[in-house]
């Protein structure tokens, strides 16, 4: 699937366009729950995955926040002399999509090609750099397939009896099959099955081994989509095994970090680092880190689709708003912390990107290089972009106050506000 456009080379950071080199970053893992490497020790090959949307709803400040945190760590990495491989999914066929589809009477092909589109209007305008690898599941169903055959060769897969009039034969993963089942979440068995009936799970489904046990291979019903997979039979893949096989297929294992919102610490990617570690068990974790971003809060509730309690990058968008302002307001907050976004957290952005540009454009300012280094430095600990933005807070401040005699100061921070932070000042 085609991604979207990347920003200008010259607004990123790599190759000699800000003086000096990255700092090594640290990052928080979920699974240890301390601050870990992330990345190689010296430059080289840094592997990204990022679970990408379901693609029925087109992207939240929610989203945002994710692909954002996402792009700093990627913008860091880059400055720091890596090479970033960056894969991302798209799950262009799953439940909630389906649903939606029949819902509003719409195709859900159409349904899931429209919201893509946006979505990559959405990252474009918030200067997201683009994954090398966007793939939907319909473009990956061999991919998927071939893995869920692997985990039934493995004798690491089952078939379950039909229920409620159900055909037989939906395939599903035991999750015993795994012996560091639980190493990405660390939660005991009551909260992991709470969660997996929270979020797309069918813990009390008559025939499973284990209530956990996630779905593989959903046999065809009629109406839904379904393809032929030789050895499966027709049907459509489950949910944590489509980003398993993509990743396996596309970046090898272990991942560097394995990315997304918090919500997706249980099942989604418990599930899908087991699966990996069954279909390579002497590879390793699947990730050697995970990295899981905040929710954004809209009037005290969760933002989410189900809620509908929507702030839409589109609609921001459509009345005008600089996307430069809403990324600004994104990286203010800090990526790994929930929030709540307000109207008067964007009117401070505005304001604020105001103040930088003014500063920016005058002639000298307080030394720029020294900007340069806190911005680094902030990013380069769990991506603390809100210290990062302070630090550029008191330079604006300082130069527009008429500090300062760095003739090259202001296109420093301007280069150093762009490539770093993503926003273009
Ligand atoms: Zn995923």
């Amino acid at each position: 699937m085609r991604s979207w456009p990347a920003p200008d080379p010259h607004d990123l950071p790599g190759a000699g366009r800000l003086p000096g080199r990255g700092l090594p970053v640290r990052l928080h893992d979920t699974a240890t729950g301390a601050l870990a490497a992330a990345g190689p020790a010296a430059p080289g090959r840094a592997a990204l995955y990022v679970c990408g949307i379901t693609p029925y709803d087109a992207t939240h400040l929610g989203h945002a926040n994710t692909y954002v945190a996402f792009d700093l760590l990627g913008r860091a990495w880059r400055d720091a002399g890596h090479d970033v491989t960056y894969v991302q999914n798209v799950t262009d066929v799953d439940d909630p999509l389906l649903e939606r589809a029949t819902a509003t009477g719409v195709d859900w092909r159409e349904l899931a090609a429209e919201q893509v589109q946006l979505f990559r209007d959405d990252m474009t305008a918030l200067s997201v750099v683009p994954p090398q690898e966007y793939l939907g599941v319909v473009e990956a169903v061999d991919l998927v397939a071939a893995a869920v055959r692997d985990l039934l060769d493995a004798g690491a897969a089952y078939r379950v009896p039909g229920t409620g009039g159900g055909p037989d034969g939906d395939v599903y993963f035991p999750v015993a099959a795994d012996p560091a089942f639980g190493q990405v979440s660390g939660l005991h068995a009551a909260a992991m099955r709470a969660l997996s009936a929270e979020r797309g799970g069918d813990p009390d489904r008559p025939g499973k081994r284990d209530p956990l046990d996630p779905l593989l291979w959903r046999v065809a019903r009629p109406g839904e989509p379904s393809w032929d997979a030789a050895g499966l039979g027709a049907g459509r893949p489950g949910w944590h095994v489509e980003c398993t096989a993509i990743a396996l297929q596309h970046l090898g294992m272990p991942v560097d970090v394995q990315g997304g919102g918090s919500d997706l610490v249980f099942p989604h990617h418990e599930m899908g680092a087991s699966h990996a570690q069954v279909l390579r068990p002497h590879a390793g974790p699947f990730a050697r880190l995970y990295a899981h971003s905040g929710m954004v809060a809209l009037d005290g509730e969760k933002m989410s689709k189900s809620r509908g309690n929507l702030v839409l990058v589109s609609r921001l968008r459509a009345a005008g708003e600089d996307p430069a302002a809403v990324r600004l307001a994104i990286v203010s907050q800090h990526w790994r912390e929930d929030w709540e976004w307000t109207g008067a957290l964007l009117a401070d952005s505005r304001e604020r990107l105001a103040r930088w540009r003014a500063a920016v454009a005058r002639p000298a300012g307080p030394d720029g290089a020294a900007v340069l280094a806190r911005v680094r430095e902030r990013l380069a600990e769990d991506l603390d972009a809100p210290g990062a933005v302070r630090a550029v807070d008191a330079w604006a401040d300082a130069a527009l106050a008429g500090a300062g005699q760095d003739p090259d100061a202001g296109d420093l921070v301007r280069r150093t506000v762009t490539a770093l932070l993503g926003v273009a000042v």
